[in-house]
């Protein structure tokens, strides 16, 4: 049996990109996902393409919603004991991307983009930790950014809510471990997704070709950094902040 096969597992962010991969990776290792997306028309098709593989019809289910909405988590979660009965993994990764020169970034770009990165994860780990401390256990991964670690021009809203999900696994990390929870980031490089596809081509290039491994790396490679972190395997890792990264950062 894999060892994520135990999980009942909430991955945000699930209707495209990295945490479709997440939540396809999930099931198939035999874990109950509760996907989230705020595009229900997305998060529908990757349930309806999972079952469409193999993925048993009540193993895999979607709750549409904001992650920075406390009503919207709140529901997710709920939703969640109510589907499964149970919660031993929540992958906080719902995301937005925006490039444009600090000073063109207004007020509501900014909030925008700390509120979904940084209240997103503080919801989805407010919600998560009571339970989990009630159990005794529980996985917390946060998807970050190596732009958080090291900072990006036109990006500076971005990059800055990286860091401070950075911070939160950290402190969370040191707060709760001792209480059964693994709580850790992952920081990917460059990943074939559709917020990448955002970026400018130029910006695109220049960073394939300055990459020690030579290209982006898929969707799925940051599904099996997840699924290491979710497994056994990984359990004296906590506070720590992984790198799927084709050698860009190096730390
Ligand atoms: P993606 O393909 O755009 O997927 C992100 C998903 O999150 C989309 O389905 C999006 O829906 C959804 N979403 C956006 N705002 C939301 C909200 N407020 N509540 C719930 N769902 C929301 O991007 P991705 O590349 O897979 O990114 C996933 C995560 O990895 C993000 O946190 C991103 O910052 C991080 N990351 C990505 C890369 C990369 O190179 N791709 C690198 C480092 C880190 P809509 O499409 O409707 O907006």
């Amino acid at each position: 049996m894999n060892q994520s096969a135990h999980h009942i597992a909430i991955v945000t962010g699930a209707g495209s990109g990295i945490g479709a991969a997440i939540a396809e990776r999930l099931a198939h290792d035999g874990a109950k996902v509760m996907m989230n997306d705020i595009d229900e028309v997305s998060v529908k098709a990757v349930k309806d393409k999972l079952i469409s593989s193999g993925i048993a019809a009540d193993h895999i289910a979607y709750q549409v919603g904001d992650v920075s909405h406390e009503g919207d988590m709140q529901a997710l979660f709920a939703r969640t004991l109510e589907t499964y009965g149970e919660l031993s993994l929540v992958v906080n990764n719902a995301g937005i991307l925006q490039q444009k020169a600090f000073v063109d970034v207004s007020y509501d770009d900014w909030d925008k983009m700390i509120a979904v990165h940084v209240r997103g994860c503080f919801l989805g780990c407010h919600f998560a930790i009571p339970h989990m401390l009630k159990k005794g256990s529980g996985i917390i991964i946060n998807t970050a950014s190596q732009l958080g670690q090291i900072g990006a021009a036109e990006l500076v809203h971005y990059a800055t809510a990286k860091a401070a999900i950075i911070g939160l696994t950290k402190s969370l990390a040191r707060e709760y471990g001792q209480s059964g929870i693994r709580i850790n980031a992952i920081a990917p490089g460059p990943i074939n997704t559709d917020l990448v596809l955002g970026l400018s081509k130029d910006w695109r290039d220049a960073k394939a070709a300055q990459l020690p491994l030579g290209h982006f790396g898929e969707p799925s490679d940051v599904a099996a950094t997840v699924a290491f972190l979710a497994s056994d395997d990984a359990r004296i890792y906590v506070g720590q902040t992984l790198g799927p990264n084709s050698g860009d950062v190096m730390l």
